[in-house]
């Protein structure tokens, strides 16, 4: 089912409530949600709370009063990206090959890269996106866990973006026929379902995620802004090259809304040329440069939208006023800033699914579950 998303009819947005509240009320299903990090900023707008206000607690709340069976944190698998991500970022450093690295946790950007720069698709990072990790992982250590046959357990995406759609149905991102996510929903379509019910979202109290794929760290949540899966994979390069837990982990400098930002970092006496990019006529500069042999970056983000996922297509409208970008940004800081563990491979969590499942990050099995291949497609 669609609904209009333009004044004239020309464009439609696809609306997948209606899947979701059909997995609901299916007793032979168990229905899981993950929440991306950006949807906890903005989604209290839309029942009328400030800009800027972090909503986590009651948007876990107003979750399981829908009926998910429940309720996980995509930061979790933000978190496991950084572990495999950054595993990449030093080995293409060490051997000087491949480079620079790409994030490719953005599909509009990917999908831009596959047709618009073919030549470079070695370029992007192998591991997968964070919400295509947690589906991975949910329908196969956490099937796995509780009994249930990945085909009957629905795995719900909660997302900013309305491209995390496409995504989900590449072909693969699916294993024996089974997706990894079932059906993906904009913060703006969850707003719809909790007021569809009833819920009164101001007036919830707070709740926590529920374990193991709940837990998560400063790191993941500032994945939500323009540089922020840099910044993240920053921390944990440094402290696995110095073989220490260093204490200055803000980079400063790869933050903050501007459409290009470009930085020299020193992580563990290595110094890398980083740049940061938002918005894909940007991204079209960056590369243009990188084709004519002007840059010498070491390591890329990228994100389709201007400012990152937090101005993502799936948010409430915000009509052009740039203040609300900003507190959404700075709510994400916030997060980050208050949360006691700020560094990914400190995810308790995380180290026990390594433990337990996955063996060391860039193992053979996390390749196989974890990461994924581009297509060069033709411009046409
Ligand atoms: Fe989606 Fe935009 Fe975030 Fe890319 S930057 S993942 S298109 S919301």
């Amino acid at each position: 089912q669609c609904v209009q998303a333009c004044p004239v009819g020309a464009l439609t947005e696809m609306d997948y409530k209606y899947p979701v509240w059909r997995m609901l009320n299916d007793p032979a299903k168990t229905v899981v949600v993950q929440t991306a990090p950006a949807v906890r900023v903005a989604i209290g707008e839309e029942f009328g709370m400030a800009p800027g206000s972090v909503s986590t607690g009651k948007m876990v709340a107003a979750l399981r009063k829908l009926g998910f069976d429940k309720v996980f944190d995509t930061d979790f698998a933000a978190d496991l990206t950084i572990m495999e991500e950054t595993t990449e970022l030093i080995e293409r450093v060490k051997s000087g090959e491949n480079l620079p690295i790409l994030t490719s946790c953005c599909p509009g950007w990917v999908k831009f890269l596959e047709h618009q720069f073919p030549d470079l698709i070695y370029m992007p990072s192998t591991a997968k996106s964070p919400q295509q990790m947690f589906g991975a992982i949910a329908k196969s250590y956490y099937a796995e866990k509780i009994g249930v046959r990945p085909e009957d357990l629905i795995v719900v995406s909660v997302m900013p973006c309305l491209a995390k759609k496409y995504e989900a149905s590449r072909e693969e991102f699916s294993h024996n026929g089974v997706p990894d996510v079932d059906i993906v929903i904009s913060t703006r379509e969850l707003a719809d379902m909790i007021r569809e019910a009833g819920i009164q979202f101001s007036q919830l109290e707070d709740q926590e995620y529920d374990s193991p794929l709940g837990e998560s760290t400063g790191a993941a949540v500032i994945f939500g802004a323009t540089g922020g899966v840099l910044e993240a994979a920053l921390r944990t390069a440094a402290d696995w090259l110095a073989g220490q837990d260093l204490q200055e982990i803000d980079f400063t400098a790869v933050r903050g809304i501007r459409g290009i930002k470009e930085a020299t970092v020193n992580i563990a006496g290595i110094e890398l040329h980083v740049a940061i990019c938002s918005g894909l006529g940007n991204a079209r500069k960056l590369l243009n440069k990188i084709q004519r042999g002007e840059a010498d970056y070491q390591a890329i983000e990228i994100m389709a939208c201007p400012g990152g996922c937090l101005n993502g297509g799936g948010q409430p409208y915000h009509h052009g006023h740039g203040q609300i970008l900003s507190k959404r940004l700075e709510a994400l800081y916030r997060d980050d800033k208050n949360a006691p563990i700020r560094k990914s491979h400190q995810n308790p969590s995380i180290r026990k699914l390594y433990a337990e499942f996955l063996g060391e990050p860039g193992s053979h099995f996390a390749h196989k579950l974890l990461h994924t291949h581009y297509i060069a497609r033709s411009k046409k």
